[in-house]
């Protein structure tokens, strides 16, 4: 199967609610859309969200990336290797514009074969348990939201909290008076002070806090091996860790616990599977999360995810809160159970455009 062509688009997102993390307040309204045609009646399709301070995308720059690989992959065997060979050689960084690429190669792949993409990727169920978020607000929005969301079935809960201990600790503790079976992540965006951390240490001691994700900058290499050192909890690198250069940086230098993975940072589902490849063979846990992805863009995580035994923490939510209303047919929830379309590929009923 051989490119023919590669289209970008522009498509309305639909925030359902305000969502705000220690960065600031993500209010985008359009995600990227791709549409690779091929010399078969299969056309591949994927979904990219920007979230600039995360990753220095934008969907400017996605759009002006493909543009400018469209010469070199017009023409190309739909081979998800060779094309990362080929972005790479290309361009450096901008993995969000490569993992569209890489989702419709993947996309048109599964649906030549007929398959579901995450059956194509060799996955045995099609369904996992994801946390849900708590974006940052006054505590009691914040606490009513985690209410409201166990009483849909979910009961894992990530806290995103600014550098403030005891917003943190208050909440926490809040929410983990739902239920017995309630377990809480926190991340803090890379913007506590090791005091901060230090005193939420302290004061959850004993409640059910599975790990602390990305406490400090990500440069700040330093403190998150302090920050490792000190906490009795798990550290999870998110932001420091984007390609798998990073992964051997962060785990070489043991500087965490767990690796959050996204389709976004990684540039895709191929580099993604390198990276949990690597940290299994470290014996280092990952999680994967998501940026603001619908659930076409979702339906691409959730494939990886079902597909690799090492991707064990869920984190993949973000059809909770934006929806696309021209996707039909992709992965959706039921209570807390994120589940795999049985359509070919991504899933899409039909085409985007
Ligand atoms: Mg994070």
């Amino acid at each position: 199967m051989l490119i023919r062509d590669v289209e970008t688009r522009l498509l309305p997102v639909r925030m359902k609610k305000d969502f705000r993390i220690s960065y600031g307040t993500i209010d985008q309204m359009e995600n990227v859309f791709i549409k690779l045609h091929t010399d078969t009646p299969f056309k591949g399709f994927g979904e990219a969200s920007c979230i600039p301070f995360i990753t220095g995308d934008t969907n400017e720059s996605v759009i002006a990336a493909i543009d400018m690989l469209k010469a070199d992959l017009i023409g190309q065997t739909v081979d998800p290797a060779l094309i990362h060979d080929l972005m790479s050689r290309r361009l450096y960084a901008n993995g969000t514009a490569k993992a569209l690429v890489d989702m419709a190669c993947y996309d048109a792949l599964a649906k030549e074969a007929d398959l579901p993409l995450h059956r194509y990727l060799g996955a045995q169920t099609d369904r996992l348990t994801t946390d849900v978020t708590i974006g940052i607000d006054s505590l009691d929005v914040s606490f009513e939201t985690a209410r409201a969301y166990y009483q849909e079935g979910f009961s894992i809960f990530k806290i995103k909290a600014e550098n403030d201990a005891d917003y943190s600790i208050s909440l926490a503790k809040a929410i983990a008076s739902l239920g017995d079976d309630v377990i809480l992540r926190f991340d803090a965006n890379q913007g506590w002070s090791a005091d901060t951390l230090t005193r939420v240490l302290e004061g959850l001691e004993g409640y059910p806090v599975e790990y602390i994700e990305q406490p400090v900058d990500r440069k700040d290499f330093k403190g998150l091996k302090a920050a490792r050192l000190i906490s009795p909890i798990p550290i999870m690198a998110d932001e420091s860790v984007a390609d798998l250069g990073d992964a051997r940086n962060i785990i070489e230098g043991g500087m965490a616990d767990l690796i959050n993975l996204k389709l976004m940072k990684a540039g895709g589902i191929y580099p993604l599977l390198q990276i949990a490849d690597y940290t299994q063979a470290k014996g280092i846990t990952c999680g994967i999360g998501c940026m603001m992805e619908s659930s076409l863009g979702l339906s691409a995580a959730l494939a990886a995810a079902l597909c690799h035994e090492n991707i064990k923490e869920y984190d993949l939510d973000s059809a909770l809160l934006v929806e696309n209303t021209s996707v039909t047919g992709c992965s959706y929830y039921q209570g807390s159970s994120l589940i795999a379309s049985e359509y070919p590929g991504l899933g899409l009923k039909e085409d985007l455009w």
